[in-house]
């Protein structure tokens, strides 16, 4: 097997095939052979396991997810990546490689169509200018047993953020609606070539099987957690009102002490129950 995060292995490589690096597709590839190795043993891969892989590169974690998987699904934009790719990962028959935009990807319906009889996981290095979109196609899919990806360092401490923190925001709420999130590691900027400016960290998301929560309209819960966050330094009667504008600001008001916060709380200091509470309350109030 080609070690393709040996440095003096990959840069020939590379320039044998004429690739030069794309900014605009977020590729910064592993040159720290850990790193991929730790991905798909921490992610619990194994030959029960169908994985879905955003972005193969040329390839470090598509390796190590294909000599523990029972099959591995990779889905690549660029499609200069195609010899390289041939060269590094065409050994594995338990390797499908699909060349299309993960954004424009029913993802599913890929699930369901190949991963029959397996326990479907997506594991990731994922190109940083796309993290929020991928991450909630992947959990909105809701198909996957985890969803276990590399990003940015703050985007992971946002994402495992708790109430009341400055990191917790609308997104961590999104993410815990849907997994129960778990920062694994950091990976120094220098395990990657180009090296970007940040810090990164591997963030393991084990998938709800049971939400514990009663919430009768998601769509409102999610207005509701979003319009809290848009004004997160005012009280959350402002953000209510403004998401929720037949409620006005009375109602909102109401809305709050009927559901036992205080009066002036705010919105960035509940946790996923207490917006269950308001998010029933005024979904009560609009059925009226
Ligand atoms: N997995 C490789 C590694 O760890 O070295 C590469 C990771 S690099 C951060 C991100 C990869 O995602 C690149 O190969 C890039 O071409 C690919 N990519 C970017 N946007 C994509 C998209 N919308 N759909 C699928 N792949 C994409």
């Amino acid at each position: 097997m080609i070690n393709v995060t040996d440095i003096q292995v990959m840069k020939p490589l590379l320039a044998s095939h004429g690739f030069h690096f794309s900014k605009a597709k977020g590729q910064n590839f592993l040159i720290a052979d850990w790193v991929p190795r730790q991905i798909a043993e921490d992610a619990g891969v194994d030959r029960t396991a169908g994985v879905l892989e955003i972005g193969p590169g040329i390839g470090p974690l598509t390796q190590q997810l294909c000599l523990r998987a029972g099959k591995v699904i990779a889905c690549e934009l660029d499609e200069r990546l195609k010899p390289i790719l041939g060269l590094t990962v065409g050994e594995f028959d338990n390797l499908e490689i699909i060349w299309q935009d993960v954004l424009k990807t029913d993802v599913k319906a890929l699930v369901a169509e190949k991963f029959a009889g397996l326990r479907p996981m997506a594991c990731a290095n994922l190109p940083y200018y796309i993290t929020s979109p991928i991450l909630s196609a992947l959990l909105e899919a809701e198909c996957f047993d985890s969803v276990t990806v590399m990003v940015q360092k703050e985007v992971a401490q946002r994402i495992a953020a708790k109430p009341g923190s400055a990191d917790y925001s609308a997104f961590t709420i999104f993410c815990n609606y849907y997994a129960e999130p778990e920062i694994l590691f950091d990976v120094p900027a220098h395990c990657f070539l180009p090296q970007p400016k940040v810090t990164s960290a591997v963030i393991h998301l084990k998938v709800r099987e049971n939400r514990p929560w009663d919430i009768d309209d998601e769509d409102i819960f999610f207005r509701c957690v979003k319009a809290s966050f848009a004004m997160r330094r005012k009280k959350l009667s402002n953000g209510l009102a403004s998401g929720f504008p037949e409620l006005g600001k009375e109602g909102a008001a109401a809305v709050i002490v009927e559901c036992g916060f205080n009066a002036s709380v705010r919105g960035e200091t509940l946790d996923i129950p207490d917006f269950a509470k308001l998010a029933n309350a005024i979904a009560k109030r609009r059925a009226k």
